[in-house]
């Protein structure tokens, strides 16, 4: 027997007269979760009230949406959004995503995108005719260092237009910045109050990002790495994003992605939206993969969230099922608000 799902409808945009409410299980990110929860968010899209249903009343004239689970929409922090619709990302569950990766004037405009709220690192550093300029980034996704002193200068330029810098150390895409030049994107960056997240999947790529002082890895490393090199990840506080499900075939991403928990690093959710087989929106297999790592299905969802904090913008989601037992729930969402943009299922 074969079992055809239905169509779900879509999600409409709702007009916010005076703010809505969302009620059911509240998963508050931040470790709080309550049973019967509710959040109030005003006309503005500001989260003004969050606790139990017996403590937070649904205020006059603003919209209810009851769903089995309410909580914080994913943050996907790799993401190239030429290969991606910013309308399809919202309408499964992602809120909020950096795109790392995009010829500037694109990051530019959709930096002013009110829903999903997007971060931009612009064109990806890289040698002259280096990764990705010869292969699927060749129409301008790639800018050229090729001496100290000209990377800081880019640098400089690119860091008042951009929330993060990407530099690349791709060896199988050509030529790759040296020691001396990744060291001096890192130092022109912090010192222009911008951080650094690198493309290197082999051991020496990722000792020469360290070596440089990135912030960063953007994805988990594909060749296995070893202990020193997990622990040194771990002792200088960098940040490692998964992109698990995009590398998985034929690498030891799982088994790194293992060891970076153990090792207490910071893996955080991310997709490589654009890379073969993603979709725009959440990926429920990325965050089975990351459960698989050690996290569990509740740190997974903590690595693809921020917590729902009253006085901030609203990026929420209503689930119909608790999505840490059935993670495809995020494929349709009941309603998401980003802001003051709700989009509900009716
Ligand atoms: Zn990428």
């Amino acid at each position: 027997m074969r079992l055809i799902r239905q169509r779900a409808p879509e999600l409409t945009q709702q007009t916010l007269g005076a703010g809505a409410a969302f009620t059911g299980r509240l998963w508050c990110g931040d470790g709080r979760e309550l049973e019967h929860g509710r959040v109030v968010v005003d006309d503005n899209g500001i989260v003004v009230a969050l606790g139990d249903v017996d403590d937070v009343a649904v205020p006059f004239g603003a919209l209810e949406i009851e769903s089995a689970w309410i909580g914080p929409g994913l943050v996907d922090a790799h993401v190239h959004l030429a290969f991606g619709s910013p309308a399809d990302i919202v309408a499964r569950g992602v809120v909020a995503v950096r795109d790392l990766g995009a010829p500037p004037q694109a990051a530019m405009t959709w930096r002013e995108l009110s829903a999903p709220h997007v971060e931009v690192a612009g064109p990806l550093l890289t040698a002259p005719g280096g990764y990705p300029s010869q292969s699927w980034g060749r129409d301008g996704f790639a800018a050229y260092v090729d001496d100290v002193e000209q990377a800081k200068q880019l640098v400089q330029g690119l860091a008042a237009q951009v929330d993060v810098i990407k530099l690349a150390l791709e060896p199988n895409g050509g030529p790759v910045p040296s020691p001396g030049i990744a060291a001096a994107i890192v130092e022109s960056a912090h010192a222009a109050g911008r951080e650094v997240t690198c493309h290197a999947l082999t051991v020496a790529m990722v000792e020469r990002a360290l070596d440089a002082g990135v912030d960063e890895l953007a994805h988990t490393p594909l060749e296995r790495l070893p202990t020193a090199v997990v622990d040194r990840i771990a002792v200088e506080g960098v940040r490692v994003i998964s992109t698990l499900h995009t590398h998985l075939r034929g690498s030891d991403v799982l088994a790194n992605a293992a060891a970076l928990v153990a090792a207490g690093v910071a893996v955080r959710y991310g997709t490589d939206l654009g890379n073969a087989g993603t979709k725009p929106g959440a990926d429920p297999r990325e965050l089975d993969l990351l459960a698989r790592t050690g996290l569990g299905s509740e740190g997974a969802l903590r690595a693809a969230t921020e917590p729902v904090r009253p006085g901030a913008a609203a990026g929420l989601v209503a689930l119909l099922e608790d999505p840490r037992e059935q993670s495809r729930t995020w494929l349709w969402p009941r309603a998401v608000m980003v802001g003051p943009m709700l989009l509900l299922r009716v």
